[in-house]
């Protein structure tokens, strides 16, 4: 079972417009997967919020980065997340974990079509760092939803990702992922994995669309950012 452990607030630094990456110190012996997740706590709000302390954040940073965790969300205003834009460096916070199933296929022959709703690339972005390093030749087309340009967290290291690890390929869109976009990504491959994360109304969405498409269940993963 997985336990409460203390980590220091190292670097905090906006990736797209409203939106903020902390990094913290990963704790000895703390040892995840790539696109799983974890419930991160402040010691004490210095704003109230009705939903506690406390906020689940799937891990941005790679496995691989043993220095660090980092997390990135969107600024909403809620009383939590303007204490962990506010708490100085060095500040002390708590995490528990990891947790989930959101990781990557154990056999690497099968390529994965991951669709992002915004700030749902934090898992993916984990996944990708890692297998980029790890040079994995799985086969990964990533279609990255955001309401603008400016909303696009990382877009800049995914691109450049792509020019190194010929396996990776993006759609980068703005607006709504309709099932062209789903369509073309599945011409060239027919027994890949979808996988889904975001929020609710985005994942509720394309699952729709990929049931229309005539996906079946067992081929689709989804991380549902309960909370946006
Ligand atoms: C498995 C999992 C992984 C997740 N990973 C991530 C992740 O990587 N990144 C991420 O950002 N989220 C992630 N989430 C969602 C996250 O846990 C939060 O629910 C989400 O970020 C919304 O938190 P919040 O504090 O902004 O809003 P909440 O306080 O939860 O409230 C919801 C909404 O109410 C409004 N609101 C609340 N308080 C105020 C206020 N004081 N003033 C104005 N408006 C207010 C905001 O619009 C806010 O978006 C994940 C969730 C799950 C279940």
């Amino acid at each position: 079972m997985s336990k409460t452990q203390n980590s220091v607030i190292i670097n905090r630094k906006e990736v797209a417009s409203d939106t903020l990456e902390v990094s913290i110190t990963r704790p000895s012996g703390f040892s995840f997967q790539a696109g799983q997740y974890i419930q991160l706590r402040v010691p004490e709000l210095l704003h109230p919020d009705p939903k506690g302390a406390s906020r689940l954040m799937s891990i941005a940073s790679s496995p691989l980065d043993k220095d660090r965790i980092s997390i990135a969300f969107r600024n909403s205003g809620s009383g939590f997340k303007k204490t962990l834009q506010e708490l100085p460096i060095g500040s002390d916070i708590e995490i528990e974990g990891p947790h989930g199933y959101f990781t990557l296929p154990r056999d690497s022959s099968h390529a994965v079509i991951f669709v992002a709703g915004g700030i749902g690339i934090t898992p993916f972005l984990s996944m990708i760092r890692f297998v980029a390093k790890q040079n994995i030749p799985i086969p990964i087309k990533l279609i990255y939803a955001n309401r603008s340009k400016n909303n696009a967290a990382y877009l800049n290291e995914l691109n450049s990702l792509v020019n190194h690890d010929h396996n990776l390929s993006i759609t980068s869109m703005y607006g709504i992922i309709d099932e062209q976009v789903l369509d073309k990504a599945t011409k060239e491959s027919s027994n890949h994995i979808w996988y889904i994360a975001g929020p609710p109304g985005m994942i509720g969405n394309v699952r729709n669309l990929l049931f229309l498409m005539g996906v079946d269940d067992s081929r689709i993963r989804f991380e549902e950012f309960e909370g946006y």
